[in-house]
């Protein structure tokens, strides 16, 4: 009993700062995934591995774990869980990976920045209970003068009537007009640059 309570503490503790992977450097296993999965998954690591200084790695001493899930797509964000990082998937879009990815990475969701209501107006009456945790304020690693709002991130929700109770929009974005990409965006890019920058030789 006495060693769950530590583990309980350090475990809650680790998960509650925000932090970055060391050198960039991701361990990784995927369980219970189908092989077709377990490429798509890569994919989504080749595609954050491109632009910046970070290593997805099947070597080494785990820290994040990908789980297929039969409920959720979520993850912990950032480093701050390890060893014990987890992702969970229920479907692998790309896209949906590639979010999933950014907050194993550090990021957090772009309409939870400090400045939102600036951008977008949060429909709280709107939310399902258990999901208005998604929509928390809290500051990131980012400082959000550095990084215009971008609208259209990987790590922006895009649907007006995501996590409705009752078929009415969450998010209003305010008469702003978004076009996605099927990728990452110039800003997600800067963003991760900046969090895990090449060293110089
Ligand atoms: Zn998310």
């Amino acid at each position: 009993m006495k060693y769950l309570i530590l583990f309980l503490i350090i475990f809650l503790s680790g998960c509650i700062q925000l932090d970055t992977w060391e050198n960039g450097i991701i361990s990784y296993r995927l369980k219970e995934f189908t092989e077709e999965e377990e490429i798509k998954i890569r994919m989504a690591m080749d595609e954050w591995e491109s632009v910046a200084n970070i290593t997805f790695t099947i070597e080494g001493q785990v820290g994040l774990t990908i789980k297929k899930s039969s409920s959720v797509n979520a993850s912990t964000t950032g480093s701050g869980c390890y060893p014990f990082c987890l992702m969970r998937l229920k479907t692998t879009g790309h896209r949906i990976i590639l979010h999933e990815l950014g907050h194993t990475l550090g990021l957090i969701h772009e309409h939870c920045r400090m400045d939102r209501d600036d951008y977008i107006h949060i429909i709280w009456e709107n939310i399902k209970e258990k999901e208005k945790h998604n929509f928390i304020q809290r500051k990131g690693l980012l400082n959000i003068y550095d990084f215009p709002y971008d609208y259209v991130s990987i790590m922006h929700y895009r649907s007006v009537y995501i996590f409705s109770k009752n078929m009415q929009p969450t998010i209003d974005f305010l008469g702003h007009i978004r076009v996605h990409p099927d990728g990452l965006t110039e800003e997600d890019k800067r963003k991760i640059k900046f969090l895990y920058p090449y060293t110089e030789e």
